[in-house]
């Protein structure tokens, strides 16, 4: 049937496209490999040029009831404990960008959009199975399924596949493979904001810079949880690429940190690590009705924390060209990669120079130092190009 899309993954950026899909117009599917729809127990940051999609799918209420907004991010240094900048968030970005810098626990973020889809009466959401495999047969798609174990199959008009970082359409549309590790690994964790020190609760984001390492925290849920994301330099993947952290291997490396962050490092019991790689955005074959999206199409380092938001951007702008041209779908998509490929290649390369820039030691850190202090509350302002951007 015309108009008809079965997403694979309902991540965040599946189950946007699905709701935005819908909106549209659009009969969707989605089928999720986890039996249950969850996620890892952290923090994410939805930027203005995200928040304000989601806003505009309706979802603006139930995520501000979840969100935080935070007043403002504060740049130090790891050697000197000192503040490199501040930049106001809250009240500035809403009035430059016309949408809320928020942060929100995922698992509130997944449940708000799946509870939407679910209410969507042209939306169907399929746990527990996985997409296996795809062949294109007579202008429609069979995509190769995994049931309960049991091998199945479907024969669908259109397929977009939101499946990750390691996506199995991606990988049957002929571009598998591992993805490339960028040697930084992640620890992530959240705690109770009573088990922080002073000097870092509260309603700020903060970002700090060290040789080798950096660290960002903010709150979430009310300002009931601290969630903290250490970056550490690493020769290889940590196995499976996800991984329960040694909390004796981040005090070692953080040993010359000031004593606030390393009192919190202490206290956090259950560090999660992920090896953080990217490769190259591709939206796949420009003639087939298939595309790719979210992780799936352009995985990147969280250094710009974009990773998300370019999903949810991909969303807005796959939903726009499939409801302009439903019964021409493998036409959308092709329009719709053009749209995406520059600025995701843009950010991508942003999150790369940063991971660089995050990490400087010696004289080359204290020049970093300089130059952000000079630019000062204007580092968010001078990223115009990535908040303001508007589907
Ligand atoms: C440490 C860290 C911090 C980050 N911080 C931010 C931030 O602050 N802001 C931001 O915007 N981004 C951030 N990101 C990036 C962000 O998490 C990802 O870019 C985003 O989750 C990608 O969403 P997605 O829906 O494309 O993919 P995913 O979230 O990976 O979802 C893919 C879904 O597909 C399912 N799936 C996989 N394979 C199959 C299959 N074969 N069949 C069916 N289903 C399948 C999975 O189970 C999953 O539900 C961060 C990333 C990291 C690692």
């Amino acid at each position: 049937m015309p108009g008809t899309v079965t997403i694979a993954g309902a991540g965040i950026g599946g189950l946007t496209a699905a709701l935005a899909l819908a909106r549209r117009g659009l009969s969707v599917t989605v089928l999720e490999r986890a039996p249950a729809l969850d996620e890892v127990g952290a923090g994410i940051q939805l930027s203005p040029n995200a928040s304000r999609i989601v806003i505009g799918l309706g979802l603006g209420e139930a995520l501000a009831a979840r969100a935080v907004v935070p007043e403002a991010m504060v740049v130090r240094s790891a050697a000197t404990g000192g503040t490199l900048a501040t930049a106001e968030l809250g009240a500035a970005v809403a009035r430059r960008y016309g949408a809320p810098w928020w942060v929100i626990h995922r698992a509130d973020l997944l449940a708000i959009l799946a509870e939407a889809c679910r209410a969507e009466g042209a939306i169907r959401l399929e746990t527990g199975v996985t997409v296996t495999g795809l062949a294109l047969e007579d202008g429609a798609v069979r995509l190769g399924l995994e049931r309960a174990g049991e091998p199945d199959h479907l024969t669908t008009p259109a397929v977009i596949g939101a499946d990750g970082l390691r996506s199995a359409v991606r990988a049957a549309l002929g571009d598998g493979g591992p993805p490339d590790f960028r040697h930084r690994v992640a620890w992530r964790a959240t705690l109770p904001m009573e088990a922080v020190p002073q000097a870092l609760a509260g309603g700020r984001l903060g970002l700090w810079l060290g040789a080798d390492a950096h660290c960002v925290h903010y709150p979430l849920r009310s300002g009931e949880l601290f969630n903290i994301v250490v970056i550490l330099a690493a020769d290889a993947p940590v196995e499976g690429w996800r991984a329960p952290g040694d909390p004796a291997v981040l005090a070692r490396r953080l040993a010359g940190w000031p004593a606030a962050l390393r009192e919190v490092v202490a206290r956090v019991d259950g560090w999660q690590c992920w090896s953080l790689a990217d490769r190259p955005a591709w939206f796949g074959p420009e003639r087939d009705p298939v595309t790719l999206m979210g992780d799936a199409a352009h995985p990147m380092l969280p250094f710009v924390a974009q990773g998300g938001a370019m999903a949810i951007e991909d969303a807005a702008v796959l939903a726009e060209e499939a409801g302009a041209t439903p019964d021409n779908l493998a036409g959308a998509f092709r329009r719709y990669g053009a749209r995406r490929l520059a600025r995701v290649s843009r950010i991508q390369a942003l999150a790369r120079r940063n991971g660089a820039i995050y990490h400087l030691k010696g004289p080359a850190a204290l020049a970093r130092d300089l130059a952000i202090r000079v630019m000062g509350g204007g580092i968010v302002a001078s990223q115009d190009w990535i908040y303001g951007w508007r589907p």
